[in-house]
């Protein structure tokens, strides 16, 4: 299939968060194993969702994972102005929940198998659930990958950047910062340093 027909099915599929995805994991699976790529599932706990992993090459290390989530954030209370799970094309543009984040890169990935049967290095699929709700899937697919997969080069995660490779995430650095003042009465501050008033300026 080409890559807007694949995006087509995938955006087809309401993969919502609380939603599951076994209807797309199916359809994936049924299509990489129309071109002979064999795959397994890494299910959720309750079973209502599935990560999906699957090799596609030789079982050899110096792999590259290709990954992506097929969760979607929902369209409550949004004014789409087109079904968001049908895709509306324009003349530059697809439109629909997902299109970009990110089943696109997920369906030219998946476009592209056919012509991954000569590769000397295997390309690795690493589909994850629940990313939209804290990346509640992927864990447990790392786990996976970490014991079973042959060692890997590095791994692409399809999420948008404008078309710019972004090589680390955004993180948070937290800060703990103590300030000792000298105590005093408060009629006679001259002889004593107050931290907050301190702690205030040097901030
Ligand atoms: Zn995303």
């Amino acid at each position: 299939m080409e890559s807007i027909a694949l995006i087509e099915r995938l955006v087809g599929f309401e993969t919502v968060s609380r939603d599951s995805n076994l209807p797309l994991i199916e359809f994936v699976e049924s299509y990489l194993d129309d071109h002979g790529v064999a795959s397994r599932r890494v299910p959720s706990h309750d079973g209502h969702k599935s990560n999906l992993i699957a090799t596609v090459g030789p079982e050899e290390e110096g792999g590259v994972v290709l990954s992506g989530h097929t969760d979607v954030v929902p369209i409550d209370g949004q004014d789409w102005s087109s079904d968001p799970f049908v895709i509306r094309r324009d003349a530059r543009r697809l439109y629909g929940r997902g299109t970009c984040d990110m089943k696109g890169f997920i369906a030219v990935a998946l476009a592209l198998v056919p012509q991954m049967t000569k590769l000397r290095r295997p390309v690795h699929f690493a589909l994850s659930y629940d990313e939209e709700v804290g990346c509640l899937g992927a864990p447990d697919m790392i786990d996976v990958i970490r014991r079973e997969l042959p060692p890997t080069r590095g791994v692409i995660v399809g999420e948008p950047t404008r078309m710019q490779a972004v090589t680390g995430h955004k993180g948070i650095v937290g800060l703990r910062t103590t300030v000792t003042g000298y105590e005093a009465h408060s009629s006679q501050t001259h002889r004593g340093v107050s931290a907050v008033m301190t702690a205030a300026r040097r901030a």
